[in-house]
């Protein structure tokens, strides 16, 4: 039985300059240095301004801390003006990079096919994508949500070789959980994630299934993620509005608590 690392992310969203990213990435180190956090990966996902603020931070400090951006460009350079490509990312030390968040394929229209592209582009250049997939509650309640969440898992990976796909990270985020403050009950999430682990099984091999972390994202706080997180087939949390806030953010990293 493989053992996956428990990864909580926190993804800032359009919040926090560089110097407020500064602040809040150091009390979060402070907060978290011990023995402790060494079972649980964390990584801040904060806006591209703020990126080269916390490698210095990262790097000077020798923290454990580890970051990654929103969005990546599925273009390697050129023409394409307010983008952001893979290899910047990677020069600024990036270990992830978000793909087709909920927010992006509404706002800004990413379909499976850009998603995939963008999967591609992290890959390439050594970032390891967290694949965001999940349902409308429209789809949710036609009883539609496992299907559609598995036709983005395949979407997203379309193409993508098994050494690569048992790297990713996929955060099951239904869309009507987000920052409403209603959470997915855990049944129901692990309901998804035990879905989304048996396509890649399908995909791939059932080793692969094994080894890739399976997040839930949606409205988690100190107070609901310890119950999500017992849940099989979830190993993490993509966490927002929550992780703007250090002390909450502290203490869903600290779930085992
Ligand atoms: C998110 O932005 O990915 C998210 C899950 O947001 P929130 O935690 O605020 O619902």
């Amino acid at each position: 039985m493989t053992t996956r690392t428990p990864i909580m992310a926190g993804n800032w969203k359009m919040n926090l300059n560089h110097l407020e990213a500064i602040a809040h990435v150091q009390k979060l180190a402070f907060a978290l240095a011990d023995k402790d956090y060494e079972a649980v990966e964390v990584a801040v996902l904060p806006p591209f301004t703020d990126l080269r603020s916390v490698q210095t931070l990262v790097d000077g400090d020798k923290l454990k801390i580890k970051y990654g951006a929103q969005d990546v460009s599925q273009h390697e350079s050129g023409a394409y003006t307010g983008e952001i490509s893979g290899s910047m990312l990677a020069k600024l030390k990036c270990s992830y990079v978000l793909a087709g968040h909920s927010e992006r394929r509404q706002y800004h229209h990413e379909t499976d096919d850009v998603v995939n592209a963008k999967v591609k582009a992290a890959f390439q250049n050594g970032l390891t994508p967290i694949l965001c997939v999940g349902e409308e509650l429209d789809v949710r309640e036609a009883g539609n949500h496992v299907d559609h969440t598995l036709a983005q898992v395949e979407g997203g990976l379309k193409d993508v070789p098994a050494e690569q796909a048992e790297t990713v990270v996929i955060a099951y985020e239904p869309v009507w959980a987000i920052g409403t403050g209603k959470v997915c009950g855990s049944d129901d999430a692990q309901e998804v994630c035990g879905a989304i682990r048996g396509k890649l099984a399908e995909l791939y091999s059932r080793d692969v299934a094994d080894k890739v972390r399976i997040q839930y994202g949606g409205s988690v706080k100190s107070g609901n993620v310890a119950e999500i997180m017992a849940k099989p087939d979830i190993d993490g949390a993509l966490v927002g509005g929550a992780s703007l806030d250090t002390d909450e953010f502290v203490k869903i990293v600290r779930f085992r608590d």
